[in-house]
């Protein structure tokens, strides 16, 4: 049996989950991100015809984005209602992606080196083992395949900028969202990646400017930041 969730979180993602496709809702970060994340991992990984798993899909914003590049997306999550409303919104935007409850180990127990791209984004930071999350992601993806990681640095520039910036005076996002405890730096990252069979190849940021209220890639990795690596 796997107990790598949280119930809690889910719960949280599962109350929000009908305001998802809401581009101003408490979603409004992941879709202006989106745009930014995914020219990066398409460029790396050319997604036309790949089959692509996105673990902790959510309410799908970055997997139907993939499946309209033309991948074959599996999205998987442990949250009912984001799945519900991923599917609903594959229907109306006629988008095929294949939404499964399902966590990252049993799907790498079922189909072990079966995706030539794994993306999880933003989903470490809710998990209580992030490394079995990504032991999983390594197990799923083929020898030679891509997988890639996002999530928080903890220190305390990424205290003050994702919890009291994002959450207290910007209200980005809604209070309680993120745990500090729960932020990865990347030096834990590439350790659980190396552990885990995975060549780490490329660090980036993203970086959120209040006043013009856009976020950008850079390559400052002090707070968001994402990372791709190979399978070996
Ligand atoms: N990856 C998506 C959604 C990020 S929100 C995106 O970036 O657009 C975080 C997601 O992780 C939520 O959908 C939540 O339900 C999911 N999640 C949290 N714990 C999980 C777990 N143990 N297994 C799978 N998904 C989980």
């Amino acid at each position: 049996m796997n107990l790598n969730q949280d119930p809690l979180e889910l719960q949280k993602f599962s109350s929000l989950a009908h305001r998802w496709w809401d581009p101003n809702s408490e979603f409004k970060p992941l879709h202006a991100i989106n745009p930014i994340r995914l020219s990066w991992i398409n460029n790396i990984a050319s997604l036309s015809g790949k089959r692509v798993v996105d673990v902790g899909c959510g309410g799908g914003i970055l997997s139907e984005s993939m499946a309209k590049l033309g991948a074959q997306v599996t999205g998987i999550d442990l949250a009912e209602k984001p799945l519900s409303v991923a599917t609903l919104h594959g229907l109306e935007s006629g988008i095929n992606v294949n939404y499964q409850l399902i966590s990252a180990e049993s799907l790498a127990e079922q189909k072990p080196q079966s995706f030539d791209v794994v993306t999880c984004m933003e989903m470490l930071e809710h998990v209580p083992d992030p490394q079995s999350t990504i032991a999983a992601c390594s197990r799923l993806v083929k020898p030679g395949g891509h997988v890639f990681f996002s999530t928080i640095n903890r220190n305390p520039k990424s205290y003050l900028f994702a919890i009291i910036g994002a959450e207290y005076i910007l209200k980005l996002l809604p209070k309680g969202t993120h745990d500090y405890a729960k932020f990865i730096k990347p030096s834990e990252l590439t350790h659980f990646a190396r552990v885990a069979g995975l060549d780490v190849k490329e660090y980036t940021g993203l970086t959120y400017n209040p006043l013009t209220k856009i976020y950008s890639g850079t390559s400052d990795i002090s707070v968001n930041y994402a990372i791709h690596c190979v399978k070996s």
